[in-house]
């Protein structure tokens, strides 16, 4: 029993890498990153990974919303209003928008992501900016109606799919990992922006914790078949290295070999 992965780009910025280090070596230049999400298919059912954000936050953050969520499902053949399962890697605003297009899903969440976006860390604008308010209050909102489903660490909540606690970038970022015909496939999110950030273990810089950040990219190595099997969370080479789906531009299958 295997699962198939889709990774669907709906946006996109342009960065320079001194933005995307935390200590830079000595080349600055262009660096754009790319947001995703990620659709997980088989036969116990369809996963999203991550719910992305809207043009109003887009505006707002002054970046680029190549396609709305619920096209960038539909592109891939799943319909947002009936997927009962969605996974949010961590609660920053570019992974946990557009809250009224799941009315059906429970939510899997780390205990301690939620603890992190709701504790005395949010007092402060450095620790607080990544994250928009209203995907907090919603996410709360959604504890009140016993629709997430809080994981502590490591947990496999389908066979062959299962969830597992990193850190650092943000204090309960999960990882995913996925059982496809081509081995073990890791999706990291922020735990790796870029290729470039766990080949070097050099940690983004929005960071809560670095030390767990840096053991995050060991984590990641553990959990994965190779380092091929690590797909970072916002690395424009993503799509250069692995197939079209044939289902519109940005969208690659990730349980394929890389070209
Ligand atoms: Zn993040
Ligand atoms: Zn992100």
């Amino acid at each position: 029993m295997t699962y198939e992965i889709h990774a669907i780009r709906y946006g996109q910025m342009d960065r320079m890498r001194r933005d995307n280090f935390l200590h830079l070596d000595d080349h600055d230049g262009p660096m754009p990153l790319d947001f995703f999400i990620w659709v997980i298919t088989g036969d116990h059912g369809t996963f999203v990974v991550d719910t992305g954000f809207d043009q109003t936050v887009a505006d707002r953050r002054n970046r680029t919303l190549l396609r709305p969520i619920h096209a960038a499902l539909e592109a891939t053949g799943t319909d947002p209003a009936t997927v009962k399962d969605v996974i949010i890697t961590h609660l920053h605003w570019d992974h946990a928008g557009n809250h009224d297009l799941f009315p059906q899903a429970r939510y899997h969440l780390q205990e301690k992501e939620m603890a992190f976006a709701t504790g005395p860390c949010m007092c402060n604008h450095t620790m607080n900016r990544p994250f928009e308010v209203e995907d907090v209050q919603h996410m709360v909102k959604r504890v009140f109606e016993g629709r997430v489903c809080f994981h502590d660490g490591s947990k496999e909540i389908a066979p062959g799919l299962s969830l597992h606690w990193v850190g650092g970038h943000s204090g309960g970022l999960q990882v995913v990992r996925v059982k496809t015909r081509r081995g073990w496939v890791v999706l990291a999110s922020d735990a790796t922006h870029y290729y470039e950030n766990f080949e070097k273990a050099a940690p983004f810089p929005i960071v809560a914790n670095v030390g767990d950040a840096v053991r995050a990219f060991r984590t990641l190595r553990e959990l994965a078949t190779s380092d091929a099997h690590v797909i970072p969370g916002h690395d424009p080479l993503v799509l250069q290295r692995y197939p079209s789906s044939g289902l519109g531009e940005g969208i690659v299958r990730l349980d394929a070999d890389p070209v």
